[in-house]
């Protein structure tokens, strides 16, 4: 048995957001939604007092609270897809939540572990690892540090 295994901590979130991809080569370059779920893992080097990676409850308020406030019922655009984005802003009042990249699965995944888990979770010794991104119950993509 290792010395120091590995400990590691995984919440499920879902929301619901539309996107399309840009030039994508079929169905996809169309506006539509999807069901998305996240799988977020959490390392750390020791538990906490209580026996816990992080507290299940934290991932739901940090990221499913950012998550929530963010896409959950939204649309999420490539920022070079504004057009599209400053109509459906003018004729919903949603504000379009853009990326620096197609929103695809991948990319998604990328913005969460890259953008906004190193934000969200700065004052906490767990660290994110691993995002699995779910685009479809057969699709999903995985970004792992
Ligand atoms: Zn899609």
């Amino acid at each position: 048995m290792p010395s120091n295994p590995t400990i590691s901590a995984t919440r499920l979130l879902h929301f619901d957001a539309a996107h399309r991809v840009m030039e994508h080569e079929s169905k996809c370059k169309n506006l539509h939604g999807h069901r998305y779920v996240v799988e977020a893992t959490f390392d750390a080097s020791k538990l906490d007092k209580l026996g816990r990676v992080i507290d299940f409850g934290v991932i739901t308020t940090l990221l499913g609270g950012w998550i929530d406030a963010h896409w959950d019922h939204n649309t999420i655009l490539f920022d070079a897809d504004k057009a599209l984005g400053h109509v459906i802003e003018e004729q919903t009042g949603q504000s379009v939540f853009y990326l620096p990249y197609n929103p695809t699965a991948e990319n998604i995944a990328h913005y969460l572990m890259t953008q906004v888990c190193p934000d969200i979770f700065k004052d906490y010794e767990a660290v994110c690892r691993n995002i699995i991104v779910h685009e479809t119950p057969n699709c999903y993509a995985t970004i792992s540090r």
